[in-house]
C-alpha cells in the first residue's frame, strides 16, 4: 500500500484554467519526493490539493489507501510548511510549535511532551521563549518545520521553503531535512523551481510543464533539456 498515490489526478480553475492535468504518482512511506518545474507548470496547485486546500477537480488520490478526495485539511494526516513560514508573531515559538496540537484539543501534559521533544530535536530550545519576528531566517524556517512535524504527519508538504535562505543556511536546512527524513521516516513533498535543490534532496524528482507531468526520475537519471 501506498503512503500517497494521486490517480489521473487534475486541477481546472473556475476561470477555466486548466492547472493540473492527468497526474500520475504513487510514493512510498519516507520517501522524499521534489515537483520541479518553472513557475506557473502547476506544482503548488497540486501540493494545495494533496493539502486539501484546493478541490480536486477529477481523478482520484489515496493516502494509505483511504480516498482523501473529500476530506477536509484538517482531518488529512498530512502538514503543510508555507513560503512566508505563516508563523504568528504575537506567539513565543514554544506556542507556535504547539498551536497544531491545541487545534487538536490534546491534553497540556501530551502537547507540552510533544513539543519538548520537537523542540530539542531541531535546536530550538534555546529560543522557546522568543517571538519569531525578532528571529533569523534559518531559526523561522526550523520554527516552522518544527510546527509542521509536531503533529506527526504522514505527509509533510513543502512550499519552497528555502527560497528566502541565502546559499549556507539553505545548505544546512537541505541537511536537517534529510536527517528528519531518516530519523522520522515521514514523507516528503517538496516544491521547488531550483533544480539544485531537488537533486540535492530527493528520492524521486517530478518534472512538471504546463500542468503535466514531464517525468518521474530518480536525480541520477534526470533527462535534460541540453
Ligand atoms: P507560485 O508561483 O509560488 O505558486 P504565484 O505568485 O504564482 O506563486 O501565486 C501566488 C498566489 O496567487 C497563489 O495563492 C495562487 O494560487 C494565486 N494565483 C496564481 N495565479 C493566479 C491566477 N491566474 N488567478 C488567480 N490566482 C492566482
Ligand atoms: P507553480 O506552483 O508551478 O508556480 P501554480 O500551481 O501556482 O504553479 O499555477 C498553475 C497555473 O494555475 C498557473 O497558470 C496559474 O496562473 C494558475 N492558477 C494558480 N492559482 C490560481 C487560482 N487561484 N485561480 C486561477 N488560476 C490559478
Amino acid at each position: 500500500i501506498f503512503d500517497l498515490e494521486l490517480n489521473n489526478v487534475g486541477k481546472v480553475y473556475d476561470n477555466g484554467t486548466p492547472a493540473v492535468i492527468d497526474f500520475n504518482l504513487a510514493v512510498a512511506k519516507g520517501e522524499f519526493i521534489a515537483f520541479l518545474g518553472p513557475s506557473g507548470c502547476g506544482k503548488t496547485t497540486t501540493l494545495r490539493m494533496i493539502a486539501g486546500f484546493e478541490s480536486i477537480s477529477s481523478g482520484n488520490m489515496f493516502i494509505r489507501g483511504e480516498r482523501m478526495n473529500d476530506v477536509p485539511p484538517q482531518r488529512r494526516p498530512t502538514s503543510t510548511i508555507f513560503q512566508n513560514y505563516a508563523l504568528f508573531p504575537h506567539m513565543t515559538v514554544r506556542r507556535n510549535v504547539g498551536y497544531g496540537l491545541e487545534v487538536k484539543g490534546l491534553a497540556k501534559a501530551e502537547r507540552e511532551a510533544k513539543v519538548e521533544r520537537i523542540l530539542a530535536t531541531l535546536d530550538l530550545e534555546d529560543i522557546a521563549e522568543r517571538k519569531p519576528d525578532r528571529l533569523s531566517g534559518g531559526q523561522r524556517q526550523r520554527i516552522a518545520l518544527a510546527r509542521g512535524l509536531v503533529v506527526e504527519p504522514d505527509i509533510l508538504l513543502l512550499d519552497e521553503p528555502l527560497g528566502a535562505l541565502d546559499a549556507n543556511l539553505r545548505k544546512a536546512i537541505q541537511n536537517e531535512l534529510k536527517l528528519l527524513q531518516k530519523s522520522l521516516g515521514v514523507t516528503f513533498i517538496f516544491v521547488t523551481h531550483a533544480q539544485s535543490e531537488a537533486l540535492a534532496l530527493s528520492d524521486r524528482i517530478v518534472v512538471m510543464n504546463q500542468g503535466r507531468v514531464e517525468q518521474v526520475s530518480p536525480p541520477h537519471q534526470l533527462y535534460t533539456r541540453p
